[in-house]
């Protein structure tokens, strides 16, 4: 099978073309490098053997779209590439509905053009905004609180109207819980630019010494030890449940929609212990007020996915802190430039 990867350079796009080739599939990716580096590609290589189809550019560039599709044999596209910094996007909600809402609809317009009618969409957690109650089932209401959430609110429905009125379409929405970890080689990982907004990376960047400590945002909420609790997911089990919405979705016409988390809940306090622990360093932290738009506690109800796509996360938090680890102590600057 031949999948078109958008931001197959980032970091859960990185993981899953791994994946994928050594399940057999062909990803060609698509990647304007605005958030990921070309040295991605040496160690996708050095990891499978093959170096896949790389194309620089935009997805918002219908020409170059168009192109790609027309010198390749497409059966899939899976559409990881966009922006996805919360605070950012309060500050540049323009550039977020352009890339995230825009850049979709123009991959999509191309698909069709190109005849190319399955895809698989990276939506999050965040479009169920503040739940009622944990753990949270697809058929939750959704809403959003910030331009990014609602940038991947709007991309939802856009999608969903788009099935709708072309029924022939397999389309996936995938909403991922709180992906972490690496690849356990140690060879590839998250390589976040400039100040980590996520928990794993700013954690890791402390153990490794590139910052001092890490701010925990509010130790006040009516969780187990008063820090927010998420449910953690290890990249590889996400990027393989990828590959099992392509197997048992992917050419299946119709909307279909899975949350991908474990379904487990893990505060901010047991991630640090969970870390210090596998990387045998203190990770120096300091408890200060709450970060707007938080929430106090998210996990996912996985089960609709281990039915219909047959797939469970397996790796556990001991492993998502000793693969980051592995990946921070031996890269402590992320991926080298070219
Ligand atoms: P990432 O930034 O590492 O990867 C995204 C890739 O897309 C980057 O390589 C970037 O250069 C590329 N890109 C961005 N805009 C592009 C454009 N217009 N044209 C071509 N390429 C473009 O992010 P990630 O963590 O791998 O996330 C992948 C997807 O999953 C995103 O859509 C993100 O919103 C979604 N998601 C991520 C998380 C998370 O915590 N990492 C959680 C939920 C959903
Ligand atoms: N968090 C924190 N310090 C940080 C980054 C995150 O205490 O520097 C907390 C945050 O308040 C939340 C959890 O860690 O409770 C996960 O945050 P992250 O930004 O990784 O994911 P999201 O908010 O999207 O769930």
């Amino acid at each position: 099978m031949r999948v078109l990867v958008t931001g197959g350079m980032g970091y859960i796009g990185s993981h899953t073309c791994v994946q994928m080739i050594e399940a057999g599939m062909t990803p060609i990716i698509l990647d304007n490098l605005y958030n990921s580096k070309k040295s991605v590609l040496s160690r996708i290589e050095m990891l499978t053997g093959v170096s896949p189809a790389f194309y620089e550019g935009d997805i918002r560039d219908r020409t170059f779209l168009d192109k790609v599709f027309a010198e390749n044999k497409i059966d899939a596209v899976i559409h990881f590439a966009g922006l996805k910094a919360v605070g950012e996007s309060v500050e540049k909600p323009l550039e977020y509905y352009d890339n995230n809402v825009h850049g979709t609809l123009v991959l999509v317009e191309a698909m069709r053009a190109a005849g190319v009618g399955s895809l698989i969409f990276s939506s999050s957690a965040t479009v169920y905004g503040d739940p009622a109650s944990v753990p949270i089932k697809e058929d939750f209401p959704t809403s959003a609180t910030n331009p990014y959430g609602r940038s991947k609110l709007m991309v939802e429905e856009c999608l969903t109207d788009i099935q709708h009125a072309y029924p022939e379409m397999s389309i996936t929405l995938l909403r991922y819980f709180n992906p972490v970890g690496s690849h356990q080689s140690g060879l590839m990982g998250e390589d976040p630019q400039g100040i980590p907004n996520n928990l794993m990376p700013f954690i890791s960047q402390v153990a490794v010494g590139r910052r001092e400590f890490l701010s925990v945002f509010g130790d006040d909420y009516p969780t187990v030890d008063g820090t927010g609790v998420r449910d953690y997911i290890h990249v590889l089990d996400l990027a393989d449940g990828h590959l099992a919405a392509l197997t048992h979705k992917g050419s299946e016409a119709g909307l279909h929609i899975y949350n991908l988390g474990t379904g487990n809940g893990f505060s901010v306090l047991q991630m640090i212990d969970a870390f210090s622990k596998a990387a045998g360093v203190e990770v120096a932290y300091q408890v200060v007020s709450r970060r707007p738009g938080d929430i106090a506690e998210c996990w996912a109800d996985p089960a609709k996915a281990k039915e219909e796509l047959h797939w469970q996360a397996t790796r556990t938090i001991d492993d998502m802190t000793a693969d980051t680890w592995r990946w921070q102590s031996s890269n402590p600057d992320g991926y080298p430039d070219l």
